[in-house]
C-alpha cells in the first residue's frame, strides 16, 4: 500500500515498523529460549550503563540497542512455560490493540478527550459483568491492578461504611472517624493488606478469620459482623486456586460491606465447568479482577467492579459529587488515577476476539494443563497439597530443607520452564500457576521432564 505521511510523523510510523518487525522476531523465538534470562543476556545489561546522551540520536538506532539489549534480559511470560505467580500472556488480539491504542495515544479522562477510548470501556463493562454474572449496574473502574482494583472498591466501602455512621470521610478524613472493623481470612492476598494501610484504616485492625487445609475462610469461625464492618473474601488463593465459601459469607454480612478479591479467580465464573466453586459471588458489594492475569491482557489492567457506584463515584470524583454515576460518570471520576491510558482497550479486544466460547476454553484448557501437571508430578513421587479445582498446583515431597527453592531455582537455570517455591501450611512446596493461552500439552511434558531430570538437591543447596 502506498501512501504519505506528513513530515513530524514519518518518523513514528518508521518507528512503528521497525518495533513491529522487533517484536514478531522476539515473539518467533520466545516459546522454545530459555524462559529465565540467561546469564550473558544479564550481563548484557551493562551496556544501559552509558551517560545521558548530549546530542539525539535516531530512533531507529535507539530502537536497536533496545532490542539488543533489551530482548535477551527478559523473562518469557510471553511464551508457554512460564508457570510464576498467577499471570498469563499476551492474547494475539489484545497485542495488537495495545500497538494500536498506542499509537492513538488516548487519555481517557472523559469522553471528550477520548470518545472510542471511552465507548469501549462501557461496551466492555457490559460484556464483563454478563460474562461474570454480576448486575447490569455494577460499575467497572479500568486500573493498574487488582492491588488498584482493591484500593479503590475499599476506597468505596470505607465511604459507604462511614457515611451510614454520619461521617464524611472525603471532607474530614479519619481524624475523629467513628471505627470500623475489617474481618479478613488469614489467607487474604498481601495486597489487601496494602489496600488497608494506603487507605489509612491499617492492619491491625484485622479481625483474621481460620483457614481450612485449602485456604478457605472458615465461616464458623468467622467473627458476628455488622453495618461497620468490612468483610474481605477471597475467590482463587494463590497457592491452592480455592475459593472462600462466598454464599455463607454473604448470607453471614448482617449489613456489612462484602468485598471479593478475584484477582485471577473470578474469572472461574466463566466458565460453567468452575462456576459453582464462587456460588453466592454475586451477593457481595464489591468484586476485584484482573485482565493481565487469567484474560490475558497486557499489564497494568485491573478491574475495580461495584454494586454501588455512587459510593466509588463519592470517593474517586475530583469534583463534588453530583451522583450522575454508572455508565454516565467520566472515567477520571470512577477511579484513582487522572490522566492514564486506553485500558478498556485491550480487554475489549481480548473479549472480542475470544468470544464467549474461546473464554471458557482458555480457563477449561488451563484447568486441565494444571490437572495433567498434578497427575505428571504425583507420578514423581511429589504429594499434591491442594485439590486441583483451578489452574493452581502446589506440590511438595519428603527431601531435605531448601530443597523447593533448590529446585525451582535449578530448573529456572536450565531455562526449560519457570515456577517458584512458596511455604503451604508450613510446608515447603513449589508452586505453579498455569494461566497462558500459549501453554500446551506439550509445555507441560517438557516441564514435567525438566523436573525428573533435575537431580534432588543436596541439603540447604
Ligand atoms: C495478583 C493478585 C493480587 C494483586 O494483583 P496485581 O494485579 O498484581 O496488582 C491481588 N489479589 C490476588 C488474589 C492476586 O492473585
Amino acid at each position: 500500500m502506498e501512501f504519505t505521511v506528513p513530515d513530524p510523523l514519518t518518523q513514528s510510523t518508521t518507528a512503528l515498523a521497525i518495533a513491529a518487525d522487533r517484536a514478531a522476531k522476539y515473539l518467533a523465538t520466545v516459546h522454545d529460549r530459555s524462559v529465565a534470562a540467561a546469564p550473558d543476556a544479564l550481563a548484557g545489561l551493562g551496556g544501559f550503563d552509558m551517560p545521558m546522551p548530549t546530542a539525539p540520536n535516531d530512533p531507529a538506532d535507539t530502537l536497536a540497542l533496545l532490542d539488543q539489549l533489551g530482548s535477551p534480559a527478559t523473562t518469557a511470560t510471553a511464551g508457554g512455560r512460564f508457570f510464576g505467580l498467577v499471570v498469563g500472556g499476551t492474547l494475539p488480539a489484545a497485542l495488537g490493540a495495545r500497538v494500536l491504542a498506542s499509537a492513538w495515544d488516548q487519555v481517557v479522562f472523559s469522553d471528550a478527550t477520548s470518545p472510542v477510548g471511552v465507548k469501549l470501556e462501557q461496551v466492555a463493562t457490559g460484556w464483563l459483568l454478563d460474562l461474570l454474572g454480576l448486575p447490569a449496574h455494577c460499575s467497572v473502574g479500568y486500573v493498574t491492578g487488582a492491588t488498584m482494583a482493591n484500593f479503590t472498591c475499599l476506597a468505596a466501602a470505607r465511604h459507604a461504611l462511614l457515611e451510614r455512621q454520619g461521617w464524611d470521610v472525603q471532607a474530614k478524613g479519619l481524624w475523629g472517624a467513628p471505627r470500623l472493623r475489617v474481618i479478613a481470612g488469614e489467607q487474604a492476598h498481601v495486597t489487601v493488606r496494602k489496600a488497608l494501610s494506603m487507605l489509612g484504616i491499617g492492619t491491625d485492625v484485622i479481625e483474621y478469620v481460620p483457614c481450612d487445609p485449602q485456604g478457605r475462610i472458615d465461616v464458623g469461625r468467622m467473627p458476628e459482623a455488622d453495618a461497620a464492618t468490612l468483610i474481605l473474601a477471597q475467590a482463587g488463593n494463590v497457592n491452592s486456586g480455592a475459593s472462600d465459601p462466598i454464599a455463607d459469607i454473604v448470607a453471614r454480612a448482617n449489613g456489612a460491606w462484602v468485598h471479593v478479591d478475584g484477582a485471577f479467580g473470578l474469572w472461574a465464573a466463566a466458565s460453567p465447568a468452575t462456576r459453582s466453586q464462587l456460588a453466592g459471588y454475586d451477593g457481595a458489594d464489591s468484586w476485584v479482577t484482573d485482565g493481565h492475569k487469567w484474560l490475558n491482557t497486557p499489564y497494568d489492567c485491573g478491574l475495580a467492579i461495584c454494586r454501588h457506584p455512587a459510593a466509588i463515584h463519592a470517593a474517586m470524583a475530583t469534583q463534588a459529587p453530583y451522583l450522575k454515576v454508572g455508565g454516565d460518570a467520566a472515567p477520571k471520576d470512577m477511579v484513582p488515577e487522572f490522566s492514564r491510558s486506553a485500558r478498556g482497550v485491550e480487554i475489549w479486544a481480548a473479549l472480542h476476539s475470544l468470544g464467549r466460547e474461546g473464554l471458557r476454553d482458555l480457563i477449561d484448557t488451563t484447568c486441565r494443563h494444571a490437572r495433567t501437571l498434578a497427575e505428571g508430578l504425583r507420578a514423581q513421587g511429589f504429594e499434591i497439597l491442594n485439590d486441583v479445582v483451578l489452574n493452581q498446583v502446589v506440590a511438595s515431597r519428603p527431601a531435605p530443607r531448601g530443597w523447593a527453592a533448590a529446585l525451582a531455582g535449578a530448573v529456572q537455570r536450565s531455562g526449560e520452564a519457570w515456577f517458584g517455591p512458596t511455604t503451604w501450611r508450613g510446608r515447603e512446596a513449589v508452586r505453579f500457576s498455569v494461566s497462558s493461552w500459549a501453554t500446551t500439552e506439550a509445555d507441560i511434558q517438557r516441564t514435567l521432564a525438566a523436573i525428573a531430570a533435575t537431580p534432588d538437591a543436596p541439603a540447604d543447596a
